[in-house]
């Protein structure tokens, strides 16, 4: 199991110092909002751009702990291209990975139809779960993003 954690560990430094569709977009036509999570200090913003009900493009911004961070930076390279309910489902996938207990996970990465199915690298934050301190840090990005849903639902 320990090289499946380095593994992990890998792809959320990655993340974290290399981080994807890092900045802002113009409002409108985007949509942002902003998250905090007071527990560790994370401030994150989420750009969001919809055309036809398909997320066309995605950024994120703020500053935060590596996982706050890595976790928005993967939000954003799953997110970018889908439809809104297809992000919609992710976005529950992600929430129901960081709530699982960890003993369901063992086998869930090779399962088709499992809750994680098509999250890729986001199973990396599996681990999160085993410290329930981080976890609204793993989820900070997406609850933002869930706000821009919400912001663009009362335009
Ligand atoms: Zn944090």
């Amino acid at each position: 199991m320990s090289g499946l954690e380095d593994l992990y560990r890998e792809i959320i430094l990655d993340h974290y110092r290399n981080p994807r569709n890092q900045g802002e977009l113009e409002t409108p036509p985007a949509v942002m909002a902003e998250g905090f999570n007071p527990l560790c200090g994370d401030e994150v913003t989420v750009h969001i751009h919809v055309e036809d009900g398909v997320i066309v493009d995605v950024k994120f911004g703020g500053h935060g702990c590596s996982i706050s961070l890595a976790s928005a930076s993967m939000m954003t390279t799953v997110t970018t291209g889908k439809s809104l309910s297809e992000a919609k489902d992710m976005i529950y996938s992600f929430k129901q990975m960081m709530s699982i207990h960890e003993g369901r996970l063992e086998e869930g990465s090779e399962e088709t139809g499992s809750p994680m199915a098509g999250l890729g690298d986001l199973q990396a934050l599996q681990g999160v779960v085993k410290f329930p301190v981080r976890i609204k840090c793993a989820t900070l990005g997406w609850n933002t993003l869930e706000q821009c849903f919400e912001e663009l639902d009362s335009q």
